[in-house]
């Protein structure tokens, strides 16, 4: 059955989680798992809801929408974007993100806090919206994230947004690389940004295959799809 699926693979995760922060010598209530349910149906995210569950991932606004318009009775229930957005799509998507992962630019940043106004005056929303600032660790544009150098003017400019509240960063580390060096060196990053941005405290970094190693360096929140979920229909970013 799919939730006795799901609850065993969520409580394995939990304890490779909670095993990660031992050994990093971190306390476990500083890093929080949001499952990535990309690709899988509603009916996911409700059983994941009844196991406690509370914060979701998803990476395409369109799939997204959907599933916040099926699933708008439960509550609580926060999504979160983590996928690359479209300035074209803002307004839809601050209707029920409540945070987005992936801001990487002052045009996308712009989009969003007007985006964010218009919901809150149509009481579409209550409150700010959530902001993680996606760096990139390559030079691939097609991965998105802003330049390690363009991260403090963007920061800047976020934090002076009524809508928006800058809450932290987020990378995925090139496919080649060595994830402890790519992770260290976010974890330097994101120490610059906290120096400037005290309230900046969240680290979105780690997935299914590396969540261990960036536990070691630092993340306060791991993105979990295919070790909780099972492996996608369709292969995606
Ligand atoms: C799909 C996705 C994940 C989850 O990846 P898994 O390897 O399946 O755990 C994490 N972050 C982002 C941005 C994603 O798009």
């Amino acid at each position: 059955m799919r939730a006795e699926v799901l609850a065993r693979r969520l409580k394995g995760l939990l304890a490779r989680i909670d095993a990660a922060c031992a050994a990093a010598g971190r306390d476990p209530g500083d890093v929080r798992l949001l499952p990535v349910t990309k690709y899988f149906p509603a009916s996911d995210i409700a059983e994941l809801h009844r196991l406690g569950r509370r914060d979701f991932g998803e990476n395409r606004p369109q799939e997204a929408d959907a599933k916040a318009a099926e699933l708008g009775e439960l509550r609580p229930l926060r999504w979160h974007l983590i996928g690359r957005l479209q300035r074209n799509k803002a307004r839809q998507v601050a209707r029920w993100a409540y945070a987005v992962h992936s801001v990487d630019s002052e045009r996308l940043a712009t989009a969003l806090e007007s985006a964010v106004a218009a919901a809150l005056d149509a009481g579409e929303r209550e409150s700010p919206l959530e902001v993680l600032i996606q760096v990139s660790l390559d030079a691939d544009p097609g991965r998105g994230g802003v330049r390690p150098d363009g991260l403090p003017a963007l920061a800047d400019r976020i934090a002076k947004s009524a809508e928006l509240r800058l809450a932290g960063m987020m990378a995925i580390p090139p496919l080649a690389a060595d994830p402890d060096a790519e992770f260290a060196r976010l974890a330097g990053l994101h120490t610059r940004l906290c120096a400037e941005h005290p309230a900046a405290t969240e680290l979105s970094a780690g997935m299914s295959n590396d969540l261990e190693r960036a536990i070691a360096h630092g993340s306060t929140c791991v993105r979990v799809g295919t070790a909780l979920m099972g492996e996608r229909p369709i292969t995606s970013a």
